[in-house]
């Protein structure tokens, strides 16, 4: 608690009292470690690939180019690591833009099955490469008032978590639906699936239950934050249902239009 006081005088100056105020900055204090948290979770996770860029470029510098395979080898990390950065970098973008205070967001009505349609040939490229069977049960007609860059972005992050935890020729499945006044979608895995303890805490930013193993499929660890910030700026609602070894599904609920978000809320 932190307090401030101050002295009331009259018109003669003479001492009235005094107002004192306290406030609890509990909640300041802890949106402050939170940001500093942030701030050295991202110079270590912008360190890592800078170093390995820089070291790798050095030690060709210093002669090891002279060998043609490792040059090539060298070049490669150099190449990943850089489309990392830069995916670091776009994703720190997309949070910031959702996190800030005069966000509005723009909705027209989206066609679900178009917008699926849009996602589909980046997620089987993925799905191939992994020989993971990719199944769409998406229902005709569905319409949403939206934003359909950012529905869009749910699908993608979701699609490409659910093919990067999962095994080689497992099966992932998008089904979407209409449920009262929602747009449920569903992205169902038989991956290595998400333990009790860890649930309340993937959507957190960087947090990541197995960290090299994350770091090997490529992801930020961003991936699920901008999900659930964007499923709360359209007041929708995300559930995981997930079981160790088993497999996870992603359940996100949408209002299909703003008067029904906010006939909901009241
Ligand atoms: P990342 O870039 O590490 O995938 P995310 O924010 O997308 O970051 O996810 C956070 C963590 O949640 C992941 O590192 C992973 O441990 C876990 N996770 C996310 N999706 C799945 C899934 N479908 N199956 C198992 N674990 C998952």
């Amino acid at each position: 608690i932190e307090i401030i006081g101050a002295p009331i005088f009259n018109e003669r100056n003479m001492l009235r009292g005094a107002v004192l105020l306290l406030y609890d900055i509990t909640h300041l204090k802890k949106l402050e470690l939170m940001r500093k948290d942030f701030v050295a979770n991202v110079s270590h996770e912008l360190k890592t690939p800078i170093t390995s860029i820089s070291g790798f470029a050095e030690t060709l510098l210093n002669g090891a180019m002279d060998d043609k395979d490792t040059l090539r080898d060298f070049l490669m990390i150099i190449h990943d690591e850089s489309t990392r950065l830069q995916e670091l970098i776009e994703d720190l973008l997309k949070l910031s833009r959702l996190e800030k205070d005069d966000f509005k967001l723009v909705r027209t009505t989206v066609d679900v099955n178009s917008l699926v349609s849009e996602v589909m040939p980046i997620i089987t490229q993925r799905a191939e490469q992994k020989g993971i069977d990719l199944k769409t049960d998406v229902a005709d007609d569905v319409m949403l008032e939206a934003e359909a860059q950012q529905v869009k972005q749910i699908l993608i992050n979701l699609l490409s978590n659910a093919i990067s935890y999962t095994p080689e020729s497992g099966e992932v499945r998008l089904a979407i639906s209409e449920e009262d006044n929602n747009v449920h979608i569903q992205v169902v895995d038989n991956g290595i699936g998400i333990s009790e303890d860890a649930i309340p805490r993937i959507f957190e930013r960087f947090y990541r239950v197995d960290k090299a193993r994350s770091r090997n499929t490529g992801g930020t660890g961003l991936g699920l934050a901008i999900v659930k910030h964007i499923v709360d700026v359209h007041d929708g609602t995300i559930l995981v249902d997930s079981e160790q070894g088993e497999g996870s599904v992603f359940h996100v609920y949408l209002p299909k239009s703003e008067e029904v978000s906010s006939q909901s809320m009241g």
